[in-house]
């Protein structure tokens, strides 16, 4: 890292894998802190084909597109980019090997020159916590006062934790967002009735990349969908859905996959669900199998979606249409047939009341 570097203060932050759930800390610390964010354009194709253009062809298509936001910021000319490597995010809670490793893999695949912020956050680990890798972050620009970092931290929870409310409350992601960077905290409940309603489970930086899922939420949103997320749900129920599996937290994005789907498996005001994975996805065919058998358990119907650079939009809208289709001609169907048992309930009674009248 040059001198000059460290003076800008300016920090590149791919917007995409954790981007998707830390943003909003990340803003509040570094602003606070005097640190100029710049972010990554959103996807395109070009991203995606770039990033994909460096690793081999088995990789999962998050890391790909996060290849290609790197190579974004490196051509925006910045020269601080951070790369986490974010091992566990509690005791013995992991992520995968691919997040885990992502500064290695970053090192290897990108051979232009920029610095690598690559702070490590372990909580399996002694002195790898929080307070240690927001120290790491910093420390290239020559901040090291620990009471300098708490402060800000304390900052980055504010954006994080007003995010999040918003999010709770039913307001979407993209909004939620703004707001919560713009420091507003809008809580307003939708007053709009959707005839069904279908839970997507997947990992943020799958659901919430527009071009990765094809904007699937706006897209379900047009079809009379109501849309329910992890995000919707709070760590209570997320653990509950876990243990709805009947399995424990292993992995650290399982509350958006066991534990989401778990939650709205029983919640009986959930149609259906889509799950959306990334091919080649180790822990997510997991999760996906246990989540499988308990769709079929509790006679809910499930679209697991597969996704790469390959995808064509045309197909895949195609599959969710065919499920949507397949939603309403059930619910009507259940409509339809507890009119029927009704009205045959009513002309037993009338057949009854003219036995007892004889
Ligand atoms: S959890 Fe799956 S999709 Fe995410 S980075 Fe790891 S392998 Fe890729």
């Amino acid at each position: 890292m040059t001198h000059t570097a460290a003076k800008e203060k300016v920090i590149g932050i791919p917007r995409a894998m954790s981007f998707y759930n830390n943003y909003p800390f990340y803003f509040g610390f570094f602003n606070d802190l005097g640190i100029k964010i710049v972010l990554s354009d959103v996807t395109t194709k070009q991203t995606m084909s770039e990033g994909a253009g460096l690793v081999v062809t088995e990789t999962c298509l998050p890391i790909k597109v996060y290849v290609g936001h790197v190579l974004n910021l490196i051509g925006k000319g910045v020269e601080n980019i951070l790369v986490p490597s974010l091992q566990s995010i509690d005791y013995k809670i992991y992520n995968c090997s691919k997040i885990r490793g992502l500064p290695d893999l970053i090192r290897n695949v990108v051979k232009q020159p920029f610095n690598m912020i690559e702070a490590t956050l372990d909580k399996s680990e002694k002195g790898k916590g929080l307070y240690e890798f927001l120290a790491e972050c910093v420390a290239p620009f020559g901040i090291t006062d620990k009471s300098i970092i708490k402060k800000a931290s304390k900052a980055g929870w504010r954006c994080y934790n007003n995010f999040h409310v918003m999010t709770k409350s039913g307001i979407p992601y993209s909004k939620a967002l703004s707001y919560a960077l713009q420091g507003k905290v809008v809580i307003s409940e939708s007053t709009r009735e959707y005839p069904i309603s279908i839970a997507l489970v997947g990992h943020a930086y799958n659901l919430y990349d527009e071009r990765v899922c094809m904007k699937l939420i706006d897209k379900l949103d047009k079809m009379d969908v109501k849309v329910c997320t992890a995000l919707q749900l709070s760590a209570e129920q997320l653990n509950d859905g876990i243990a709805t599996l009947g399995n424990e937290k292993y992995w650290a994005n399982e509350d958006e996959m066991t534990g989401c789907a778990g939650h709205y498996l029983k919640d009986n005001k959930v149609d259906g669900l889509i799950s959306i994975t990334a091919f080649g996805c180790g822990p997510d065919s997991l999760m996906i199998e246990r989540i499988t058998r308990k769709a079929k358990q509790f006679g809910k119907p499930l679209l697991n979606l597969t996704i790469d650079e390959q995808t064509g939009e045309a197909g895949f809208i195609t599959r969710i249409e065919a499920f949507v289709d397949m939603l309403f001609r059930k619910k009507r169907a259940n409509i339809v047939n507890k009119i029927d048992i009704k009205e045959k309930q009513n002309t037993y009674n009338l057949k009854t009341d003219f036995i007892e009248v004889n």
